[in-house]
C-alpha cells in the first residue's frame, strides 16, 4: 500500500534493534524497501533497554541530573542504533548515512526532556534521498535554535520524530516494532485478541491514553493533525499491520478493550468549596508537567473532595505540586492510591449505540468487581478498579462484547 507515495519513513524500536543480529535484519528491511523503488528514511530507538539504563546510570551518578546533560547522554542511544544501521545497510550494497536529530534539522523548543518539534528542516535529507542514500535520522531528539543546545522529545517519542518526518516529506508512516499491529485487547491478556486492519485517529488516541502501548500518543495526535496514515506493523514478518488514518473500516461498535496498571489515584479531601480552587490545584499540577487523566469532584458539607489519577511515573512530582497547594490553600487531606487499574472500553460506534456503559458495568458487577471511578468520553469508557482484577475484567469484556469475532466491513463506495 505504500506504493502510492515515493517516499516512505520506516520507524523501528528499540526491540528491533537490540543486537547486531537484528540491526542486520532491519537493515534488510531498508535495503528491500529501497530496492522496490521508494526513497526511504529510517528512524531507530536506542537498542534494547539502553535509554533506560542511561536513565539509570545517571541518577546512579547524581540524585538529580542535570536536565541538559541528560539530554546529551540520552540522545546518544538512537545516535548509536542508526550508525549501526547504517554500516550494516553498506554491507548489503546499498548507500546510507545517518544523521543526528540536530544534523537533520528537527528544530524543537528549548525544554529539555520534553521538548516539542517546531519544525523539520528537510532539505539536507532530501539532498541525501536525491543521491540515492537510504537516510537514518536520529529519532526522539532535536535542536533548540533558542539555546543552540541537544534536546529530546520525552519517553518513546521515537514514533513521533517518523510521523514529524512522514509530515515534512509528504511520505507515508510505517512504524515497526515486536507487536504486529493494534489488537482488539492486549494478545497476552487475551488469546483470542483480533488484529485490527484500520482504525480512526479518534479511536487510536483513546487506546493510547488508555493504556495500549503499540502508538505514542502525541505520534498519533501529530499524525492526526497532518493526516499522515500510519502503517503499525511488525518488523519481522510481511503481513499487513493495523492502519490508522481518518476513518477505520469496519462498523464495530467497540473496537478494542485497553487497560492500564501504572495510575496512581490521588485523592484530596477537606478542600474550601469556592470558585478557582480546582483551577490552582490543577494549575499546580500542570506546572509541573503531570498529565492528569480521570477527575472527579464531589462536594459534601460545604467541602469539596476531588480524585484524579496520574501515570505513575508522575506521581512524585505530583506529590510535591500539591505540597505545595496545601501551604496555598490550608489544610486538606491528600490520599494516595497505588492499588487501583484502569479497565476502557473505545468505539466509535457507542455514539450511536446506546446500553454499552450498562453492558460494561453489568460484566464487571458479574465479575464482583467493584467500580472506583468512571469517566467517559464520547468514545470511550473507563472504570478505575482494583489492579489485581484487571485480567479477568479485560478477557470478560473482551468476550462480552465479541470482539474475537470481526465486525462487519463498511460498504465501499
Ligand atoms: N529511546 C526512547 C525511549 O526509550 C525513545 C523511543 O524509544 O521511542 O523512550
Ligand atoms: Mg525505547
Amino acid at each position: 500500500m505504500t506504493a502510492a507515495f515515493d517516499t516512505v519513513v520506516m520507524k523501528f524500536g528499540g526491540s528491533s534493534v537490540a543486537d547486531p543480529e537484528k540491526i542486520r535484519l532491519v537493515a534488510r528491511r531498508f535495503v528491500e524497501a529501497r530496492r522496490r523503488g521508494l526513497n526511504v528514511v529510517g528512524t531507530v530507538s536506542a537498542m534494547g533497554k539502553t535509554t533506560d539504563s542511561l536513565l539509570a546510570l545517571a541518577s546512579d551518578v547524581s540524585p538529580s541530573p542535570n536536565p541538559r546533560e541528560l539530554d546529551m547522554l540520552l540522545s546518544t542511544g538512537e545516535r548509536i542504533a542508526c550508525a549501526l544501521v547504517a554500516m550494516a545497510i553498506g554491507d548489503l550494497g546499498e548507500e546510507a548515512v545517518s544523521y543526528t536529530g540536530s544534523q537533520a534539522g528537527i528544530l524543537t523548543d528549548s525544554t529539555h526532556t520534553r521538548a516539542k518539534i517546531r519544525e523539520i528542516r528537510g532539505d539536507r535529507i532530501r539532498a541525501s534521498l536525491a543521491q540515492g542514500k537510504i537516510v537514518l535520522v536520529a529519532g526522539f531528539q532535536g535542536f533548540s535554535r533558542d539555546t543552540m543546545e541537544i534536546t529530546t522529545l520525552g519517553r518513546g517519542a521515537g514514533d513521533l520524530t517518523a510521523v514529524a518526518l512522514a509530515a515534512t516529506l509528504g511520505a507515508a508512516c510505517e512504524i515497526h516494532s515486536d507487536v504486529a499491529g493494534v489488537f482488539t485487547a492486549d494478545p497476552r491478556l487475551v488469546p483470542g485478541a483480533r488484529k485490527i486492519p484500520s482504525i480512526s485517529y479518534d479511536e487510536m488516541l483513546e487506546m493510547a491514553s488508555s493504556g495500549a502501548k503499540v502508538l505514542a500518543l502525541r505520534s498519533v495526535e501529530l499524525a492526526r493533525n497532518h493526516a499522515v496514515r500510519i502503517h503499525a506493523r511488525s518488523t519481522f514478518t510481511d503481513e499487513e499491520g493495523t492502519w490508522v488514518q481518518e476513518t477505520g473500516m469496519e462498523k464495530a461498535i467497540i473496537s478494542a478493550v485497553t487497560h492500564s496498571e501504572t495510575d496512581v489515584v490521588f485523592t484530596l479531601t477537606g478542600i474550601p468549596d469556592r470558585p478557582g480552587v480546582a483551577a490552582r490545584i490543577f494549575e499546580g499540577v500542570a506546572s509541573a508537567q503531570v498529565n492528569v487523566d480521570t477527575i472527579i469532584q464531589n462536594v459534601v458539607h460545604g467541602r469539596a473532595e476531588m480524585s484524579f489519577s496520574v501515570p505513575a511515573e508522575d506521581a512524585g512530582s505530583t506529590r510535591d505540586a500539591i505540597t505545595n497547594l496545601q501551604e496555598e490553600l490550608g489544610a486538606f487531606d491528600v490520599e494516595v492510591n497505588r492499588e487501583l487499574g484502569k479497565v476502557s472500553l473505545i468505539g466509535a460506534g457507542m455514539r450511536s449505540h446506546p446500553g454499552v456503559a450498562a453492558t460494561m458495568f453489568r460484566t464487571l458487577a458479574d465479575l464482583g468487581i467493584n467500580l472506583e471511578m468512571i469517566s467517559t468520553s464520547p468514545i470511550k469508557i473507563s472504570c478505575m478498579i482494583d489492579r489485581d482484577r484487571i485480567p479477568e475484567a479485560v478477557r470478560a469484556l473482551h468476550a462480552a462484547f465479541q470482539l474475537e469475532r470481526p465486525p462487519e466491513v463498511e460498504p465501499t463506495m
